[in-house]
């Protein structure tokens, strides 16, 4: 099958009330990684470009190695989506490069670092709808301020060391001078009322990169009773919880243990977002765990095997590292089987179901929690 839309997989997820982890991707090591821990567990994929790795990678490269998978894995559905779209050009040039999906990011003005106001958002989110849309490629918008509730400062600085800024997000920075505040429930409604995205973005307490907490998270860090109210007000759209890598406390011993220096950090538990998925959470985004599990199976090698001058001697394991934490999440989110059971439509039917405005999730209550 081809390339698809993000709507599709997700409408599925929230009638069978599982979670998709969404994986961002540099490189062919870490699209062949999710793909392989996809065909281990038969589970639908979201690969995910920040502009970073777009401009990184290329977009040429890019777009032929997600058709690579496509070829390979031809049963597996596969969306291919632009993460924090800073523009609706930066989402039109995501959608002429294949992607199947978008985020206009418009919680933040064009340099993708300043707050920007409601009517703002609601301008360019619905500017890339109707284009998206019209193609059949879906769109996630988001409202609200990522960063931690812990620091309460502003969400670049937090307990984030300066030598370990986010690479990702070194071009999408956190909000610089802003206060991070969480999703309104109330204005979360009339953005997805004004705009008619596909997917939406809340900000509950998580924030980019590895230094999301200084303690482990309680209920009080992670908001996530607003997730449950944001849910119970937009039973059709499906929400997003963004930086939810977990941060595992063994990856960030293997990062020392071979030489690396991470100081000690909590990321999102696995469980506070299981919580998420039984109230409408379907898209889980997820970059540093994978990253830092590449990292630290390249810093053993270099450290066990200093001779050692084949790349492939490290990118092998580092890919190995990175598949162990996909599959993990796409079991742990409940996405193992899924993917055979859907029946994915083209870009161009969506089109159509989008123009009709056929779109409803068809949930079976008695899946439901209550
Ligand atoms: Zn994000």
């Amino acid at each position: 099958m081809p390339l698809v839309n993000l709507r599709k997989v997700l409408d599925h997820a929230a009638e069978n009330s599982y979670g998709v982890a969404a994986f961002n991707v540099n490189n062919m090591e870490q699209i062949q990684a999710i793909m392989e821990a996809a065909i281990e567990t038969d589970s639908p994929v979201i690969v995910q470009a920040s502009r970073g790795a777009r401009s990184y990678s290329q977009d040429n490269y890019l777009k032929h190695l997600m058709l690579a998978a496509v070829e390979l894995y031809p049963h597996i559905p596969i969306v291919m989506h632009q993460d924090h779209g800073n523009s609706p050009k930066t989402c039109i040039s995501a959608m002429e490069n294949g992607f199947t999906s978008v985020m206009m990011d418009g919680s933040l003005l064009e340099d993708a670092k300043t707050p920007a106001d409601y009517d703002y958002n609601v301008k360019v989110t619905k500017e890339v709808v109707a284009l998206a849309h019209a193609r059949g490629v879906s769109v996630e918008g988001e409202i609200g301020c990522l960063g931690s509730l812990e620091h309460k400062e502003p969400a670049a600085h937090g307990s984030k060391p300066a030598e370990a800024h986010d690479a990702d997000l070194e071009q999408e920075p956190e909000p610089e001078g802003a206060m991070s505040h969480l999703t309104d429930p109330e204005e979360a409604e009339r953005f997805v009322a004004d705009t008619k995205v596909d997917a939406l973005a809340v900000a509950i307490g998580t924030s980019h990169g590895a230094y999301k907490f200084t303690r482990q998270p309680d209920g009080e860090i992670l908001a996530m009773s607003v997730i449950e109210e944001i849910h119970r007000r937009l039973p059709n759209t499906h929400l997003v919880m963004h930086g939810s890598s977990s941060v595992p406390q063994e990856l960030q011993d293997e990062i020392r243990k071979y030489g690396g220096k991470m100081n000690q950090t909590w990321g999102v538990p696995v469980e506070e977002i299981q919580r998420g998925i039984k109230h409408g959470v379907r898209k889980i985004n997820i970059d540093t765990d994978n990253r830092m599990a590449m990292t630290g199976a390249i810093r053993k090698v270099m450290s066990m095997k200093p001779g050692e001058f084949d790349p492939r001697a490290y990118l092998k394991p580092a890919k190995e590292a990175m598949r162990k934490i996909c599959q993990q999440r796409f079991e742990e989110f409940g996405a193992e089987g899924w993917a055979g059971k859907i029946k994915p439509l083209s870009t161009a039917k969506m089109a159509k179901r989008y123009e009709s405005g056929e779109l409803a999730i068809k949930i079976d209550k008695s899946l439901q929690p209550a």
